[in-house]
Protein backbone atom coordinates (compact mmCIF):
# COMPACT_ATOMS: atom_id res chain seq x y z
CA UNK A 1 0.00 0.00 0.00
CA UNK A 2 1.64 3.60 -1.17
CA UNK A 3 1.40 6.09 1.31
CA UNK A 4 1.90 9.79 1.56
CA UNK A 5 3.12 10.92 4.68
CA UNK A 6 1.74 13.71 5.96
CA UNK A 7 2.24 16.07 8.96
CA UNK A 8 -0.65 17.10 11.02
CA UNK A 9 -0.39 20.42 13.55
CA UNK A 10 -2.60 20.98 16.25
CA UNK A 11 -6.15 22.83 15.66
CA UNK A 12 -6.87 26.02 18.20
CA UNK A 13 -8.29 29.21 17.33
CA UNK A 14 -9.40 28.19 14.38
CA UNK A 15 -5.84 27.40 12.51
CA UNK A 16 -3.37 24.65 12.68
CA UNK A 17 -0.24 25.26 14.96
CA UNK A 18 2.61 23.97 15.61
CA UNK A 19 2.89 22.28 19.60
CA UNK A 20 4.35 24.12 22.23
CA UNK A 21 6.60 21.23 23.49
CA UNK A 22 7.65 20.45 20.02
CA UNK A 23 6.33 16.93 20.12
CA UNK A 24 6.06 15.36 16.50
CA UNK A 25 4.43 11.54 16.70
CA UNK A 26 4.60 8.76 14.01
CA UNK A 27 1.19 7.58 13.22
CA UNK A 28 1.42 3.85 11.67
CA UNK A 29 -1.09 1.84 10.13
CA UNK A 30 -2.36 -0.91 12.22
CA UNK A 31 -3.23 -3.07 9.49
CA UNK A 32 0.98 -2.60 8.03
CA UNK A 33 2.94 -1.17 10.71
CA UNK A 34 3.71 1.20 7.69
CA UNK A 35 4.19 5.14 8.58
CA UNK A 36 0.84 6.84 7.52
CA UNK A 37 1.50 10.26 9.16
CA UNK A 38 3.18 12.75 11.29
CA UNK A 39 1.59 14.58 14.43
CA UNK A 40 1.29 16.53 16.60
CA UNK A 41 1.17 16.24 20.43
CA UNK A 42 -0.18 19.05 22.85
CA UNK A 43 1.72 19.96 26.04
CA UNK A 44 -0.35 21.65 29.15
CA UNK A 45 0.45 25.00 27.78
CA UNK A 46 -0.87 24.07 24.38
CA UNK A 47 -3.86 23.04 26.33
CA UNK A 48 -4.23 25.99 28.04
CA UNK A 49 -3.83 28.11 24.73
CA UNK A 50 -6.96 25.99 23.24
CA UNK A 51 -9.24 26.18 26.84
CA UNK A 52 -8.13 30.39 26.68
CA UNK A 53 -9.62 30.13 22.41
CA UNK A 54 -12.77 28.22 23.57
CA UNK A 55 -13.65 30.83 26.13
CA UNK A 56 -12.96 33.83 24.03
CA UNK A 57 -14.96 32.22 21.55
CA UNK A 58 -17.84 31.41 23.58
CA UNK A 59 -17.29 35.21 25.43
CA UNK A 60 -17.31 36.40 22.18
CA UNK A 61 -18.57 35.28 18.54
CA UNK A 62 -20.56 32.27 19.25
CA UNK A 63 -21.92 33.84 22.60
CA UNK A 64 -23.56 35.93 20.51
CA UNK A 65 -24.47 33.19 16.85
CA UNK A 66 -28.21 32.81 17.32
CA UNK A 67 -29.94 29.29 17.17
CA UNK A 68 -30.98 29.89 13.47
CA UNK A 69 -27.15 30.47 12.75
CA UNK A 70 -25.46 27.56 14.61
CA UNK A 71 -28.05 25.56 12.78
CA UNK A 72 -27.27 26.59 9.37
CA UNK A 73 -23.71 25.97 10.19
CA UNK A 74 -24.30 22.80 11.53
CA UNK A 75 -25.78 21.93 8.31
CA UNK A 76 -23.12 23.16 6.56
CA UNK A 77 -20.51 21.37 8.72
CA UNK A 78 -22.47 18.00 7.90
CA UNK A 79 -23.02 18.88 3.98
CA UNK A 80 -18.92 19.57 4.09
CA UNK A 81 -18.19 15.81 6.12
CA UNK A 82 -20.66 14.35 3.38
CA UNK A 83 -18.64 16.45 0.52
CA UNK A 84 -15.24 15.56 1.87
CA UNK A 85 -16.42 11.65 2.76
CA UNK A 86 -14.00 9.85 0.29
CA UNK A 87 -10.93 11.19 1.79
CA UNK A 88 -12.27 10.95 5.34
CA UNK A 89 -13.02 7.23 4.85
CA UNK A 90 -9.99 5.71 3.67
CA UNK A 91 -7.68 8.17 6.12
CA UNK A 92 -10.14 6.51 9.08
CA UNK A 93 -9.60 3.19 7.64
CA UNK A 94 -5.99 3.71 7.22
CA UNK A 95 -5.56 5.27 10.89
CA UNK A 96 -7.57 2.70 12.99
CA UNK A 97 -7.07 -0.46 10.58
CA UNK A 98 -10.93 -1.23 10.55
CA UNK A 99 -12.76 -2.47 7.37
CA UNK A 100 -13.18 0.50 5.11
CA UNK A 101 -17.19 -1.05 5.12
CA UNK A 102 -17.47 -0.18 8.56
CA UNK A 103 -15.81 3.33 8.33
CA UNK A 104 -17.60 4.22 5.62
CA UNK A 105 -21.33 3.71 7.69
CA UNK A 106 -19.55 5.76 10.47
CA UNK A 107 -18.69 8.93 8.74
CA UNK A 108 -22.22 8.96 7.15
CA UNK A 109 -23.59 8.21 10.69
CA UNK A 110 -20.84 11.78 11.97
CA UNK A 111 -22.51 13.35 9.36
CA UNK A 112 -25.87 12.86 10.13
CA UNK A 113 -25.63 13.41 13.88
CA UNK A 114 -24.46 17.16 13.21
CA UNK A 115 -27.74 17.16 10.75
CA UNK A 116 -29.43 15.88 13.57
CA UNK A 117 -28.70 18.53 16.35
CA UNK A 118 -28.29 21.03 13.50
CA UNK A 119 -32.24 20.63 13.53
CA UNK A 120 -32.87 19.65 17.30
CA UNK A 121 -31.37 23.49 17.84
CA UNK A 122 -35.13 24.22 17.32
CA UNK A 123 -35.81 22.76 20.47
CA UNK A 124 -33.70 24.55 23.06
CA UNK A 125 -36.21 26.51 24.69
CA UNK A 126 -37.40 27.80 28.71
CA UNK A 127 -40.76 27.00 29.57
CA UNK A 128 -43.27 29.61 31.74
CA UNK A 129 -45.00 28.02 34.83
CA UNK A 130 -47.70 29.78 36.42
CA UNK A 131 -46.87 29.79 39.88
CA UNK A 132 -49.80 32.43 40.80
CA UNK A 133 -49.64 35.51 42.29
CA UNK A 134 -47.87 38.42 40.73
CA UNK A 135 -44.90 36.20 40.06
CA UNK A 136 -44.10 36.11 36.13
CA UNK A 137 -41.62 33.06 36.03
CA UNK A 138 -39.90 31.27 33.11
CA UNK A 139 -36.79 29.44 32.77
CA UNK A 140 -34.08 30.17 30.16
CA UNK A 141 -31.87 27.37 28.90
CA UNK A 142 -27.84 28.46 28.49
CA UNK A 143 -24.52 26.73 27.24
CA UNK A 144 -22.81 25.21 30.18
CA UNK A 145 -19.85 26.87 28.94
CA UNK A 146 -16.35 25.37 27.50
CA UNK A 147 -16.37 21.67 27.23
CA UNK A 148 -13.48 19.26 27.32
CA UNK A 149 -14.38 16.02 25.27
CA UNK A 150 -12.23 13.25 25.36
CA UNK A 151 -12.52 10.42 22.83
CA UNK A 152 -10.74 6.75 22.23
CA UNK A 153 -9.24 5.14 19.13
CA UNK A 154 -11.62 2.85 18.21
CA UNK A 155 -14.51 4.92 16.34
CA UNK A 156 -12.37 8.82 16.37
CA UNK A 157 -14.49 10.60 14.01
CA UNK A 158 -18.10 8.94 14.97
CA UNK A 159 -17.26 9.29 18.81
CA UNK A 160 -16.05 13.20 18.03
CA UNK A 161 -19.30 14.07 15.76
CA UNK A 162 -21.54 12.60 18.86
CA UNK A 163 -19.82 14.44 21.16
CA UNK A 164 -19.21 17.69 18.97
CA UNK A 165 -22.90 18.38 17.77
CA UNK A 166 -24.85 18.71 20.61
CA UNK A 167 -21.92 20.99 22.45
CA UNK A 168 -21.95 23.02 19.62
CA UNK A 169 -25.95 23.16 19.10
CA UNK A 170 -26.45 24.16 22.27
CA UNK A 171 -23.69 26.99 22.00
CA UNK A 172 -20.89 25.53 24.16
CA UNK A 173 -17.51 25.63 22.99
CA UNK A 174 -15.23 22.88 23.02
CA UNK A 175 -11.52 21.30 23.22
CA UNK A 176 -11.86 17.87 21.78
CA UNK A 177 -8.48 15.73 22.42
CA UNK A 178 -8.35 12.69 20.77
CA UNK A 179 -6.50 9.68 21.40
CA UNK A 180 -2.95 9.97 20.27
CA UNK A 181 -3.29 7.23 17.94
CA UNK A 182 -6.29 8.28 15.87
CA UNK A 183 -6.16 11.95 15.67
CA UNK A 184 -6.23 12.70 11.96
CA UNK A 185 -10.07 12.60 10.98
CA UNK A 186 -11.16 14.74 14.52
CA UNK A 187 -8.50 17.62 12.76
CA UNK A 188 -9.63 17.08 9.40
CA UNK A 189 -13.40 17.87 10.66
CA UNK A 190 -11.69 20.95 12.55
CA UNK A 191 -10.56 22.58 9.58
CA UNK A 192 -13.85 21.59 8.15
CA UNK A 193 -15.77 23.78 10.39
CA UNK A 194 -13.68 26.62 10.05
CA UNK A 195 -13.86 26.28 6.26
CA UNK A 196 -17.90 26.75 6.95
CA UNK A 197 -17.32 29.06 8.88
CA UNK A 198 -17.66 27.71 12.46
CA UNK A 199 -15.83 30.80 14.30
CA UNK A 200 -12.29 30.54 15.79
CA UNK A 201 -11.83 29.04 19.26
CA UNK A 202 -14.93 27.43 19.25
CA UNK A 203 -13.85 23.45 18.10
CA UNK A 204 -9.95 23.34 19.40
CA UNK A 205 -8.29 19.83 18.57
CA UNK A 206 -5.28 18.70 20.36
CA UNK A 207 -4.25 15.15 20.30
CA UNK A 208 -2.27 14.17 23.59
CA UNK A 209 -1.53 11.59 25.89
CA UNK A 210 -4.19 11.04 28.10
CA UNK A 211 -2.42 10.65 32.18
CA UNK A 212 -0.68 13.65 31.11
CA UNK A 213 -2.34 16.20 28.76
CA UNK A 214 -6.38 14.58 28.80
CA UNK A 215 -5.63 14.99 33.26
CA UNK A 216 -4.95 18.71 32.69
CA UNK A 217 -7.38 19.07 30.77
CA UNK A 218 -9.99 18.03 32.54
CA UNK A 219 -8.39 19.95 35.45
CA UNK A 220 -8.25 23.30 34.17
CA UNK A 221 -10.13 25.66 35.80
CA UNK A 222 -11.40 27.48 32.56
CA UNK A 223 -13.43 24.00 31.55
CA UNK A 224 -16.77 24.28 32.70
CA UNK A 225 -17.40 20.54 31.69
CA UNK A 226 -16.20 17.35 30.89
CA UNK A 227 -17.82 15.17 28.19
CA UNK A 228 -16.28 11.63 28.34
CA UNK A 229 -15.86 8.14 26.44
CA UNK A 230 -13.43 5.48 27.35
CA UNK A 231 -12.91 2.76 29.60
CA UNK A 232 -14.37 2.06 33.02
CA UNK A 233 -10.86 3.00 34.59
CA UNK A 234 -10.18 5.89 33.25
CA UNK A 235 -13.81 7.46 33.64
CA UNK A 236 -13.37 6.49 37.46
CA UNK A 237 -10.16 8.54 37.68
CA UNK A 238 -11.88 11.54 35.31
CA UNK A 239 -14.78 11.94 37.70
CA UNK A 240 -12.60 11.54 40.51
CA UNK A 241 -10.63 14.84 39.04
CA UNK A 242 -14.08 16.26 38.75
CA UNK A 243 -15.58 15.74 42.10
CA UNK A 244 -13.28 18.49 44.37
CA UNK A 245 -14.18 21.46 41.79
CA UNK A 246 -18.01 19.92 41.15
CA UNK A 247 -17.25 20.01 37.53
CA UNK A 248 -19.80 18.61 35.24
CA UNK A 249 -19.16 15.63 33.70
CA UNK A 250 -20.67 12.62 31.66
CA UNK A 251 -19.16 9.23 31.18
CA UNK A 252 -19.71 7.01 28.14
CA UNK A 253 -17.86 3.51 29.14
CA UNK A 254 -16.95 0.17 28.77
CA UNK A 255 -19.44 -2.74 28.30
CA UNK A 256 -19.52 -6.91 27.82
CA UNK A 257 -23.15 -7.15 26.34
CA UNK A 258 -25.01 -9.65 26.67
CA UNK A 259 -26.69 -11.28 23.45
CA UNK A 260 -29.13 -13.91 24.50
CA UNK A 261 -30.52 -16.10 22.10
CA UNK A 262 -33.54 -18.19 23.20
CA UNK A 263 -34.53 -21.79 21.41
CA UNK A 264 -37.16 -20.39 19.66
CA UNK A 265 -35.49 -17.65 17.65
CA UNK A 266 -35.54 -17.73 14.28
CA UNK A 267 -31.63 -19.17 13.89
CA UNK A 268 -31.16 -18.03 10.56
CA UNK A 269 -30.68 -14.54 11.81
CA UNK A 270 -30.04 -14.66 15.16
CA UNK A 271 -26.50 -16.81 14.38
CA UNK A 272 -25.09 -14.29 11.57
CA UNK A 273 -26.31 -11.33 13.67
CA UNK A 274 -24.90 -12.43 17.07
CA UNK A 275 -21.27 -12.99 14.33
CA UNK A 276 -21.80 -9.21 12.97
CA UNK A 277 -22.76 -8.17 17.37
CA UNK A 278 -18.98 -9.24 18.34
CA UNK A 279 -16.66 -9.23 15.45
CA UNK A 280 -18.06 -5.52 14.08
CA UNK A 281 -15.11 -3.54 14.07
CA UNK A 282 -12.79 -6.73 15.38
CA UNK A 283 -14.65 -6.61 18.80
CA UNK A 284 -13.27 -3.29 19.54
CA UNK A 285 -16.17 -1.86 20.23
CA UNK A 286 -18.46 -0.59 23.37
CA UNK A 287 -21.55 -2.08 22.41
CA UNK A 288 -19.70 -5.73 20.96
CA UNK A 289 -22.14 -8.51 22.03
CA UNK A 290 -18.56 -10.22 23.48
CA UNK A 291 -21.07 -12.87 25.75
CA UNK A 292 -23.20 -15.31 23.58
CA UNK A 293 -25.86 -16.79 26.07
CA UNK A 294 -27.82 -19.67 24.45
CA UNK A 295 -30.85 -21.50 26.15
CA UNK A 296 -29.23 -24.92 26.39
CA UNK A 297 -32.00 -26.75 23.81
CA UNK A 298 -30.51 -24.80 21.04
CA UNK A 299 -26.75 -24.41 22.35
CA UNK A 300 -24.76 -27.27 20.18
CA UNK A 301 -26.73 -26.01 16.75
CA UNK A 302 -25.86 -22.19 17.66
CA UNK A 303 -22.23 -23.25 18.95
CA UNK A 304 -21.70 -25.28 15.34
CA UNK A 305 -23.54 -22.67 13.10
CA UNK A 306 -21.82 -19.72 15.32
CA UNK A 307 -18.47 -21.40 14.58
CA UNK A 308 -19.17 -21.96 11.24
CA UNK A 309 -20.15 -18.52 10.17
CA UNK A 310 -17.39 -17.00 12.15
CA UNK A 311 -15.13 -18.52 9.92
CA UNK A 312 -16.92 -16.75 6.80
CA UNK A 313 -15.62 -13.44 7.78
CA UNK A 314 -13.97 -12.18 5.62
CA UNK A 315 -10.40 -10.92 7.46
CA UNK A 316 -8.04 -8.73 5.65
CA UNK A 317 -7.04 -5.55 4.41
CA UNK A 318 -8.67 -2.88 5.49
CA UNK A 319 -8.96 -1.20 2.57
CA UNK A 320 -10.38 -3.98 0.57
CA UNK A 321 -14.31 -3.10 -0.16
CA UNK A 322 -15.19 -6.77 0.51
CA UNK A 323 -13.04 -6.91 3.79
CA UNK A 324 -15.75 -7.43 7.00
CA UNK A 325 -12.78 -7.11 9.90
CA UNK A 326 -9.48 -5.68 9.31
CA UNK A 327 -6.93 -5.29 11.82
CA UNK A 328 -6.70 -4.11 15.51
CA UNK A 329 -5.81 -1.20 16.76
CA UNK A 330 -2.09 -2.00 17.34
CA UNK A 331 0.19 -5.14 18.04
CA UNK A 332 0.21 -4.18 21.58
CA UNK A 333 -3.29 -4.26 21.95
CA UNK A 334 -3.57 -7.23 19.62
CA UNK A 335 -1.34 -9.09 22.59
CA UNK A 336 -3.24 -7.92 25.00
CA UNK A 337 -6.69 -9.57 23.57
CA UNK A 338 -4.70 -12.89 23.50
CA UNK A 339 -3.61 -12.68 26.74
CA UNK A 340 -7.51 -12.83 27.66
CA UNK A 341 -7.56 -15.57 25.78
CA UNK A 342 -4.74 -17.91 27.57
CA UNK A 343 -6.39 -16.99 30.91
CA UNK A 344 -9.70 -18.17 29.02
CA UNK A 345 -7.93 -21.99 28.23
CA UNK A 346 -6.96 -21.48 31.68
CA UNK A 347 -9.70 -21.04 33.00
CA UNK A 348 -11.69 -24.16 31.18
CA UNK A 349 -12.87 -22.43 28.18
CA UNK A 350 -12.68 -24.60 24.51
CA UNK A 351 -11.38 -22.34 22.05
CA UNK A 352 -13.05 -23.64 18.97
CA UNK A 353 -11.63 -21.16 16.53
CA UNK A 354 -9.16 -18.55 16.04
CA UNK A 355 -7.25 -18.21 19.28
CA UNK A 356 -3.70 -17.07 18.23
CA UNK A 357 -2.14 -14.13 16.29
CA UNK A 358 -1.55 -13.94 12.65
CA UNK A 359 1.89 -13.39 11.71
CA UNK A 360 2.61 -10.65 9.81
CA UNK A 361 3.52 -7.32 9.91
CA UNK A 362 -0.54 -6.44 10.66
CA UNK A 363 -2.13 -6.44 13.92
CA UNK A 364 -4.27 -8.73 12.59
CA UNK A 365 -6.63 -11.34 15.34
CA UNK A 366 -8.73 -14.03 14.40
CA UNK A 367 -12.64 -14.28 14.87
CA UNK A 368 -12.27 -16.47 18.09
CA UNK A 369 -14.75 -18.95 19.85
CA UNK A 370 -14.52 -19.37 23.71
CA UNK A 371 -17.35 -21.97 24.57
CA UNK A 372 -18.16 -23.72 27.50
CA UNK A 373 -17.77 -20.50 29.51
CA UNK A 374 -19.17 -19.70 32.91
CA UNK A 375 -20.28 -16.30 33.84
CA UNK A 376 -18.09 -16.12 36.67
CA UNK A 377 -14.92 -16.75 34.18
CA UNK A 378 -12.59 -13.59 33.75
CA UNK A 379 -13.75 -14.11 30.05
CA UNK A 380 -17.01 -13.70 30.49
CA UNK A 381 -16.46 -10.60 33.32
CA UNK A 382 -13.65 -8.43 31.22
CA UNK A 383 -14.04 -6.29 28.60
CA UNK A 384 -11.34 -7.99 25.97
CA UNK A 385 -12.09 -5.61 23.02
CA UNK A 386 -11.22 -7.83 20.54
CA UNK A 387 -12.54 -10.20 18.45
CA UNK A 388 -13.54 -13.08 21.17
CA UNK A 389 -16.79 -14.09 22.14
CA UNK A 390 -17.41 -16.27 24.90
CA UNK A 391 -20.73 -18.70 24.79
CA UNK A 392 -22.62 -19.29 27.30
CA UNK A 393 -25.14 -22.12 28.18
CA UNK A 394 -29.03 -21.13 30.26
CA UNK A 395 -31.80 -23.07 31.38
CA UNK A 396 -34.68 -20.49 31.33
CA UNK A 397 -35.51 -17.13 31.16
CA UNK A 398 -35.36 -16.11 34.89
CA UNK A 399 -31.50 -17.53 34.43
CA UNK A 400 -30.85 -15.54 31.27
CA UNK A 401 -32.00 -12.40 33.03
CA UNK A 402 -29.81 -13.63 35.76
CA UNK A 403 -26.28 -14.14 33.77
CA UNK A 404 -27.33 -10.92 31.41
CA UNK A 405 -27.28 -8.77 34.69
CA UNK A 406 -24.29 -10.43 36.74
CA UNK A 407 -21.62 -7.71 35.22
CA UNK A 408 -20.42 -4.56 36.44
CA UNK A 409 -21.56 -3.22 32.86
CA UNK A 410 -24.80 -2.43 31.49
CA UNK A 411 -24.64 -0.90 28.05
CA UNK A 412 -26.50 -3.00 25.46
CA UNK A 413 -28.29 -6.31 25.17
CA UNK A 414 -29.52 -7.85 22.61
CA UNK A 415 -32.75 -10.70 22.55
CA UNK A 416 -33.73 -12.92 20.12
CA UNK A 417 -36.86 -14.88 20.58
CA UNK A 418 -40.00 -15.47 18.10
CA UNK A 419 -42.41 -15.09 21.11
CA UNK A 420 -43.52 -11.27 20.74
CA UNK A 421 -44.43 -11.14 24.69
CA UNK A 422 -40.66 -12.07 25.80
CA UNK A 423 -38.70 -9.34 24.03
CA UNK A 424 -40.54 -6.21 25.66
CA UNK A 425 -40.05 -8.65 29.04
CA UNK A 426 -37.02 -8.96 29.04
CA UNK A 427 -36.59 -5.38 27.90
CA UNK A 428 -37.86 -3.94 31.20
CA UNK A 429 -36.09 -6.63 32.98
CA UNK A 430 -32.11 -6.25 32.03
CA UNK A 431 -30.26 -3.53 33.13
CA UNK A 432 -28.59 -1.72 30.17
CA UNK A 433 -28.99 1.35 28.28
CA UNK A 434 -30.16 -0.12 24.99
CA UNK A 435 -32.08 -3.37 24.22
CA UNK A 436 -32.39 -4.63 20.69
CA UNK A 437 -35.29 -7.18 20.06
CA UNK A 438 -34.07 -9.59 16.67
CA UNK A 439 -31.90 -6.46 15.73
CA UNK A 440 -28.26 -6.90 16.25
CA UNK A 441 -27.78 -2.80 15.84
CA UNK A 442 -28.36 -0.51 19.15
CA UNK A 443 -27.17 3.40 18.08
CA UNK A 444 -28.82 5.95 15.57
CA UNK A 445 -28.88 9.37 15.91
CA UNK A 446 -32.06 10.67 17.59
CA UNK A 447 -31.91 7.69 19.65
CA UNK A 448 -30.31 7.46 23.28
CA UNK A 449 -27.08 5.95 24.01
CA UNK A 450 -25.47 5.39 27.27
CA UNK A 451 -25.07 3.48 29.97
CA UNK A 452 -26.17 1.75 33.37
CA UNK A 453 -23.97 0.87 36.25
CA UNK A 454 -20.43 1.03 35.63
CA UNK A 455 -20.89 1.83 31.65
CA UNK A 456 -21.78 5.47 32.87
CA UNK A 457 -24.37 7.71 32.68
CA UNK A 458 -25.51 10.16 30.46
CA UNK A 459 -27.44 9.76 27.27
CA UNK A 460 -25.46 10.53 23.79
CA UNK A 461 -26.88 11.28 19.92
CA UNK A 462 -30.40 12.31 21.56
CA UNK A 463 -32.50 15.26 22.07
CA UNK A 464 -31.68 14.40 25.89
CA UNK A 465 -27.86 14.68 25.46
CA UNK A 466 -28.84 18.57 24.98
CA UNK A 467 -29.86 18.42 28.62
CA UNK A 468 -25.93 18.29 29.25
CA UNK A 469 -24.38 20.94 27.71
CA UNK A 470 -27.14 23.11 28.96
CA UNK A 471 -27.48 25.03 32.10
CA UNK A 472 -31.52 25.72 32.98
CA UNK A 473 -32.19 29.39 34.71
CA UNK A 474 -35.06 30.08 36.57
CA UNK A 475 -36.20 33.83 36.04
CA UNK A 476 -38.82 35.43 38.53
CA UNK A 477 -40.28 38.52 38.42
CA UNK A 478 -42.64 41.10 39.73
CA UNK A 479 -45.66 42.16 37.64
CA UNK A 480 -47.59 43.56 40.88
CA UNK A 481 -49.33 46.90 41.19
CA UNK A 482 -47.94 47.50 44.73
CA UNK A 483 -44.24 47.21 45.54
CA UNK A 484 -43.20 44.14 47.18
CA UNK A 485 -42.56 44.81 51.10
CA UNK A 486 -42.44 41.58 52.64
CA UNK A 487 -42.12 42.29 56.27
CA UNK A 488 -44.08 45.24 55.91
CA UNK A 489 -40.68 47.23 56.59
P1 LIG B 1 -9.06 4.85 27.56
O1 LIG B 1 -9.93 5.13 28.73
O2 LIG B 1 -7.73 4.25 27.80
O3 LIG B 1 -8.80 6.18 26.70
C1 LIG B 1 -9.85 6.98 26.21
C2 LIG B 1 -9.39 8.41 26.08
O4 LIG B 1 -9.08 8.92 27.37
C3 LIG B 1 -8.13 8.60 25.24
O5 LIG B 1 -8.25 9.80 24.50
C4 LIG B 1 -7.05 8.72 26.29
O6 LIG B 1 -5.92 9.44 25.82
C5 LIG B 1 -7.78 9.47 27.38
N1 LIG B 1 -7.25 9.32 28.74
C6 LIG B 1 -6.62 8.23 29.28
N2 LIG B 1 -6.29 8.49 30.58
C7 LIG B 1 -6.72 9.74 30.87
C8 LIG B 1 -6.70 10.56 32.03
N3 LIG B 1 -6.13 10.15 33.18
N4 LIG B 1 -7.24 11.80 31.97
C9 LIG B 1 -7.82 12.23 30.83
N5 LIG B 1 -7.87 11.50 29.69
C10 LIG B 1 -7.34 10.26 29.70
O7 LIG B 1 -9.95 3.94 26.61
P2 LIG B 1 -9.50 3.19 25.27
O8 LIG B 1 -8.94 1.89 25.65
O9 LIG B 1 -8.73 4.09 24.41
O10 LIG B 1 -10.94 3.01 24.58
C11 LIG B 1 -11.66 1.88 24.69
C12 LIG B 1 -12.70 2.01 25.81
O11 LIG B 1 -13.69 2.98 25.43
C13 LIG B 1 -13.45 0.72 26.00
O12 LIG B 1 -13.63 0.48 27.36
C14 LIG B 1 -14.80 1.00 25.32
O13 LIG B 1 -15.85 0.21 25.79
C15 LIG B 1 -14.98 2.45 25.63
N6 LIG B 1 -15.95 3.04 24.69
C16 LIG B 1 -17.19 3.41 25.18
C17 LIG B 1 -18.15 3.93 24.30
C18 LIG B 1 -19.52 4.30 24.79
O14 LIG B 1 -20.21 5.03 24.10
N7 LIG B 1 -19.94 3.83 25.95
C19 LIG B 1 -17.83 4.08 22.96
C20 LIG B 1 -16.56 3.70 22.50
C21 LIG B 1 -15.64 3.19 23.40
Amino acid sequence: MAVATRDYGLFIAGELSEPAGGEIREIVEPATGVPLARAAMASEADIDRAVEAAREALEGPWGKTPPNERSRLLHALADAIQANRKELTELETRNVGKAISSVKAEVATAAENFRFYASAIATIAGRSTPIGGSIHSYTLKEPVGVCAQIVPWNYPIMLAAWKLAPALAAGCTVVLKPDPATPLTALHVAQLAAEVGIPPGVLNVVPGDGPTTGAHLVRHEGVDKVAFTGSTKTGSEIMRLCAEPVKRVSLELGGKSPNIVFADADLADAIPSAVYGIYYAAGQSCDARSRLLVERSAYDEVVQGFTEAAARVKVGDPLDPETQMGSLISTAHRDKVHRFVEIGRDEGAQVLAGGEPVDGDGAFYPPTVLAGVENRMVVAQEEIFGPVVALIPFDDEREAVQIANDVKYGLVATVWTRDPARGPRLARRIKAGTVGVNVPYSAFPGLPFGGYKQSGFGRELALETLEIYLETKSVIAWTGAKPVNPWSL
